[in-house]
């Protein structure tokens, strides 16, 4: 199957300054095969793109997209406080068939509005992949492991890692320690030994809260990121969520890791966590992609939301609106994110080779208009509504924002059954 889009506005997201060209591109099978002005090929389905944008999909590197339906559910408390009291008690009610719905409704949502890869970390993991392999998407999902029923949890990964680790798999396996308060020093090392074993890698959430800082001193006396350290977690490639709290001896640790941050803009504002200084990470050479966390902690799961956030959040920070740009900060929503999982040969970019993972962006809106900077006014101007096509490895998963193969009253219907059972 071929897909020819004709006359593009290209946004390729190579390089370190945006490279924008009007151009066709060719799609053959799960790959771009051709980007060059007048394409003609007989045998491809031709989508006429009107001078409308075409860019990578976004790259969502931290969330929980079981979650959805704590969308608005107790909103406004301490991150502890929520969990314990509001989410703790419903995620134990939770069966596999409830997991599969709030996971679909987040793809849903992760689609209509141009993320085209997530990392997940959950449990249920057979249950988020069945959903991501339904919608159309790419995911990166590993079975969140804290210190109770560890076995059963490394068991699930592995038989899934057999299962999914195939050279073209749109389906990726990590390990994921839960966080370093909830993964005592036996946990953490198994986790360990399970990545170098899978030849995977480790998704765990760091640095997230003050609290959890003063938590992993008391318990070990050393920050969170040494913790992880001693126990050998950098061996193998990271995908790290939040690290807000990183001291000097922090970051010489994570100047050699593989991997990177996703940082979590909005998450880490709703619940008062405190700023990543993406800035800093940045300048020592650390990936930082960019992710929403899950609904509840973040409140949609549109990365035009994170990109704008992020570079709000640096500007104040640092109290210097040069500290970063709308082109940085695309690029942690695309090919910095795919560094960060590892996928950057795949995707993240648009080149010759790479997957057809892409979304089209209707730039005929009035506020986008005028185009003074097409870069700045997609960070700043654009929301999710905007996208208007999104093609993920060769498919075309919506189109003119009709999704094609998904029926969303349906899973609407059934997220509706969930929320009167369980909140
Ligand atoms: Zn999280």
């Amino acid at each position: 199957m071929k897909i020819l889009l004709k006359n593009t506005t290209l946004l390729d997201m190579v390089g370190n300054e945006p490279n924008i060209r009007k151009t066709d591109i060719l799609i053959d099978e799960d790959e771009i095969s051709k980007i060059e002005e007048n394409i003609e090929d007989e045998e491809a389905q031709v989508i006429d793109i009107k001078e409308n944008l075409v860019m990578p999909g976004f790259v969502n590197t931290h969330t929980h997209l079981a979650m959805s339906i704590f969308r608005g559910y107790k909103d406004d408390q301490k991150l502890m406080d929520w969990l314990e009291n509001a989410i703790f008690p419903v995620e134990d009610k939770l069966r596999p068939d409830d997991i599969y719905w709030n996971t679909f409704l987040s793809c849903i949502e992760l689609i209509k509005t141009g993320t085209t890869t997530f990392n997940d970390m959950y449990f249920g993991m057979d249950k988020t992949i069945q959903a991501a392999e339904e919608s159309g998407l790419r995911g990166v999902i590993a079975w969140s492991i804290t210190d109770t029923s560890i076995k059963d949890k490394i068991e699930r990964t592995r038989e899934y890692h057999q299962k999914y680790n195939y050279p073209d798999s749109k389906i990726k396996i990590y390990v994921s320690a839960h966080a370093p308060y909830s993964c005592n020093p036996d946990t953490i090392k198994l986790c360990v030994d399970l990545a170098k074993e899978l030849n995977t890698g480790i998704h765990i959430h760091l640095a997230e809260t003050l609290q959890e800082q003063a938590i992993i001193k008391d318990r070990y006396n050393k920050t969170g990121t040494e913790y992880l350290n001693d126990l050998h977690v950098f061996d193998v490639p990271v995908v790290l969520a939040h690290g807000i709290y990183i001291s000097d001896n922090d970051l010489k640790i994570l100047k050699k890791i593989k991997g990177g941050i996703s940082h979590n803009p909005i998450s880490n504002c709703k619940l008062s966590s405190g700023i990543c200084d993406v800035t800093k990470l940045r300048k020592n050479g650390i990936n930082v992609g960019l992710g929403t966390d899950g609904i509840g902690s973040t409140t949609t799961l549109d990365m035009f939301e994170e990109m704008k956030t992020a570079a709000y959040l640096q500007k104040i920070n640092t109290m210097e609106p040069t500290s970063i740009n709308a082109y940085e900060i695309l690029k942690m929503a695309t090919i910095e994110g795919a560094r960060v999982l590892g996928l950057d040969r795949k995707i993240g970019t648009i080149e010759v080779g790479k997957k057809a993972d892409m979304i089209i962006i209707n730039t005929d809106k009035t506020h986008l208009y005028p185009e003074n900077d097409l870069c700045t006014n997609l960070v700043y101007s654009a929301n999710g509504a905007d996208v208007d096509t999104v093609i993920i490895n060769g498919k075309v998963i919506m189109q003119n924002r009709k999704l094609l193969n998904i029926n969303e009253k349906h899973v609407k219907k059934n997220i509706a059954k969930v929320v009167k059972r369980l909140l």
